[in-house]
């Protein structure tokens, strides 16, 4: 909050009556916990716990933790002084952990999602390219932008020189996993494609490129692993399985052992990668990682699209955490069977991958696509919307290894959450609030986001960042940028006339 005599009195108050506030919640028996700073109770609200939707409760947040929930009149005795947000007509929601997202690719918005994957539109100039100076942490900044207006509290970056946007992202107010991904292939850069494989040599690995990553990891580690009050995590990360010697994957997995951290990687994304990893290394790519002890419950594994059973039963039997890129996935067209995967005990956390950053949105394809993918005898009752708040919420939590901290609105846990306005036309009447919302919900319906106790936006207005004056400036680098990919060739969109 902005520092001042004023209110650095009022957060001294609220730290000398912290005590007698935690007495007096003891004496009516309700859960209470204190934290130093300033309170806010949410009164007279709807709370979507655990263990179900409450109605007519307040919840108080206490410096950066939720303090206590319980009746409007008496959380109110309790904290005399605090801020009251009325919390009447709207839903308390646990803020959404996007586990999977690569936010300077908000850059390709429209020249991504339509052209398969990996990405074959064949621009004659690579829109990345043309960045310059600050520019790509300004299109960082528009996707943190956006995955704050669309619910997110916590974010995973998942990228290689994360360095260069971090105090950038650090200043949005989310709270941030930096997976620091890296490779050690000389002849495979990226992900594979059907033309690359038909080309593909035996990959050979660099030593040196190696070294270089787990530099980075450790650096990016060292300046900004529990940075902002811990809001800030560093995890290391291997690209892809096409990229990754067995010593990568040794000391990535090494590595967060050593730190007690997750670690995350690209699996079975395309049909090329899974048959480049047959043809040169003998096995699929889930098996590739076994052989080199890289499955296991800290490695939440990206997408998951292509695997057969041996596959998930590998997945399963490791616990390994698997990201689902609902929406992602969905534009590819190809779902991962979810359904078996969690069979088989895969805990499932939520990504939005490239050029969004709108976790609401995954929560509702995830569970169209599962219910369709299924193909249950009696259709359309599994999952429920429950289900995807909770793989979107806890399920993330777990991922990033913050169980106790974050992923659901109970008393001790960091205060990060949304308000969602629930008297819009669609969604009164609503006799299941958790349904409602996810069913017929709209980002727009989210009018304030909590990270970490704070404010990051306020009655719909981003209080961390100038969004009109970075919207503004990320619409003229894009136009710039585009004018000069398009200028450089025609881009034939798939099944549409050619146009210049
Ligand atoms: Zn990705």
């Amino acid at each position: 909050m902005p520092g001042s005599i004023a209110l650095s009195r009022r957060q001294l108050l609220a730290r000398a009556g912290a005590g007698a506030a935690a007495l007096l919640l003891e004496q009516r028996g309700i859960q209470g916990q204190t934290a130093p700073g300033r309170t806010v109770v949410f009164s007279h609200t709807t709370i979507v716990t655990v263990d179900g939707v409450r109605d007519d409760v307040a919840l108080a947040v206490a410096g950066d933790r939720i303090a206590a929930i319980g009746p409007t009149d008496e959380i109110l005795r309790t904290y005399p002084g605090a801020e009251i947000y009325d919390g009447r007509g709207k839903a308390l929601f646990p803020g959404l952990i996007n586990c999977h997202a690569h936010l300077a690719a908000t850059l390709e918005r429209g020249f991504n999602e339509d052209f398969g994957f990996p990405n074959s539109a064949r621009l004659a100039i690579r829109p990345a390219s043309l960045l310059q100076g600050e520019e790509g942490t300004l299109m960082v900044t528009i996707g943190a932008l956006e995955a704050i207006r669309t619910g997110t509290t916590t974010i995973v970056e998942n990228s290689g020189g994360i360095s260069r946007s971090a105090a950038a992202l650090a200043r949005t107010g989310l709270r941030c996993v930096f997976a620091e991904s890296i490779r050690d292939s000389e002849n495979v850069a990226g992900p594979m494609s059907p033309d690359g494989l038909a080309r593909s040599a035996a990959p050979t690995f660099s030593r040196k490129l190696r070294d270089e990553g787990m530099q980075r990891i450790n650096d990016l580690f060292t300046t900004w692993h529990g940075a902002k009050q811990g809001r800030i995590s560093v995890f290391p990360a291997a690209a892809l399985a096409e990229t990754s010697s067995p010593e990568l994957l040794q000391q990535v997995r090494g590595f967060a052992e050593k730190h007690d951290l997750g670690y995350t990687i690209h699996l079975s994304q395309s049909r090329a990668e899974v048959d480049f990893m047959v043809r040169h290394h003998g096995v699929r790519p889930p098996a590739f990682l076994a052989t080199h002890g890289f499955l296991g419950p800290r490695l939440f594994a990206a997408h998951c699209r292509y695997v057969d059973d041996g596959d998930i039963a590998l997945l399963g039997k490791s616990g390994t955490i698997v990201s689902h890129q609902a929406a992602m996935a969905a534009n590819r067209g190809v779902i991962p069977p979810i359904a078996k995967l969690r069979a088989a005990g895969c805990p499932i956390a939520n990504g939005t991958d490239n050029n969004t950053n709108d976790l609401f949105e995954v929560m509702r394809v995830a569970l169209l696509t599962e219910r369709i993918s299924r193909d249950d005898p009696f259709p359309g009752v599994r999952p429920q919307p429950e289900d995807m708040l909770e793989d979107a919420t806890l399920g993330g939590a777990r991922a990033v290894r913050q169980t106790k901290l974050v992923g659901s609105l109970e008393v001790g846990k960091k205060a990060d959450l949304l308000v969602v306005d629930t008297q819009r036309a669609h969604l009164v009447p609503a006799g299941r609030i958790v349904s409602a919302w996810i069913h017929n919900g709209q980002p727009s319906d989210i009018e304030s986001v909590i990270v970490d106790g704070e404010f990051v936006m306020r009655n719909r207005k981003i209080v961390t960042m100038d969004e009109a004056g970075i919207v503004a400036e990320a619409d003229k680098v894009g136009r710039r940028i585009w004018k000069q990919v398009q200028g450089a060739g025609a881009i034939a969109v798939p099944g549409r006339p050619l146009k210049r």
